[in-house]
């Protein structure tokens, strides 16, 4: 089988021949359909973060695939059905956090792609108790960017707790964004998204944002304020100052929610303002196997509209380049056997 390796951060990956994965007691072996490009690969293959993932390494934590092979014990999933492999591929089951329904905080946890092998191959292996089964009707091409993106913010709206009657600040329109501007609204919220390209705020108006606010010419805050501030905003683009600009578009009581991870960002929180205007700034990271469920469910119904291009996954490095120069619309799907 194909997989693409980061050998070396910072370096190319490299497209190379492996002999297919043995699943072991309670894995399981996918056929890889699709694969997602989420910006964590790319600080996976430039070990960008403070705990880095060991090379040689397959990123992906967005695969989509077909069950090809039951590692012993496995019970509950069969061969010939459609997984998807999140960035949670494995968590204890006995801390606290796995216990209280935040396995996503889990210190034992195994990420797909930078813990372990993920999945930018052919095929792949991975935890049966965390691989989600992927409803009919949802095709692997919409199921993979639902994986991460669909899920991360999906998750940050309920850990924001917006409601209807609220306003909602999507800051960045993007893989993550465009999904996000989609739950607001499904949450019955007003919803401002900012961005800094044409394409993608007229993206972020086709889906639904009341609002857009483009950050080249406008002040965000400003904007927000203007509408009497955001009762939530949830920051998905990588640069610190969009995180300060939306922080500051809070209306009393607001809350600002971490997604996006810039390499080396710091946020200045000015303690005065938010004291008096009881803001809080929360930090959320992915989502349960719960929260992926409803994600695919919701998706299954017809409510929301994944947005992608689709790549082979020789162009691997192209598309990593064609996301760091913010090109792409919304997410890159690798194709490894769709059939289009
Ligand atoms: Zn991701
Ligand atoms: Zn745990």
């Amino acid at each position: 089988m194909k997989a693409a390796v980061v050998k070396e951060f910072g370096a190319p990956l490299v497209i190379e021949e492996r002999p297919d994965p043995e699943p072991g007691p309670g894995q399981v072996r996918i056929r890889l359909e699709a694969s997602g490009l989420c910006h964590t690969d790319i600080h996976a293959a430039h070990g960008d973060w403070p705990v880095k993932p060991v090379p040689p390494f397959v990123p992906g934590h967005e695969g989509v695939g077909i069950v090809e092979k039951l590692g012993e014990g496995v019970t509950h999933l069969s061969v010939g059905e459609r997984v998807a492999v999140p960035w949670l591929g494995s968590a204890c089951g006995r801390c606290e956090h796995c216990l209280s329904g935040w396995e996503t905080l889990c210190g034992s946890q195994v990420n797909t792609g930078y813990g372990c092998d993920g999945g930018y191959a052919e095929k792949m292996l991975a935890r049966a108790d965390f691989a989600q089964a992927v409803p009919d009707g949802v095709s692997a091409l919409d199921a993979a960017p639902l994986t991460c993106a669909g899920v991360t913010t999906y998750k940050a709206l309920k850990v924001a707790g917006v409601g209807p009657a609220q306003l909602v600040a999507i800051s960045g329109v993007g893989g993550l964004g465009h999904l996000a501007v989609q739950y607001a609204k499904i949450a019955g919220a007003t919803v401002a998204a900012i961005d800094v390209t044409d394409d993608k705020l007229e993206l972020a108006r086709e889906l639904g944002a009341d609002i857009v606010i483009d950050a080249r010419t406008q002040d965000v805050a400003a904007e927000l304020k203007r509408h009497g501030g955001a009762h939530a905003a949830l920051a998905l683009a990588v640069n610190p100052a969009a995180f300060a600009a939306v922080n500051s578009g809070l209306r009393r009581g607001g809350k600002l929610v971490m997604v996006a991870l810039p390499a080396h960002g710091t946020l200045e929180i000015p303690i005065f303002d938010t004291v008096l205007n009881g803001t809080s700034v929360i930090g959320s990271i992915v989502g349960t196997r719960q929260d992926l469920d409803e994600v695919f469910r919701l998706h299954a119904a017809g409510r929301t509209r994944v947005v992608h291009e689709t790549r082979p996954l020789t162009a691997v490095n192209e598309a990593v380049d064609e996301v760091l120069r913010g090109e792409v619309k919304a997410r890159i799907v690798f194709d490894l056997g769709t059939g289009g």
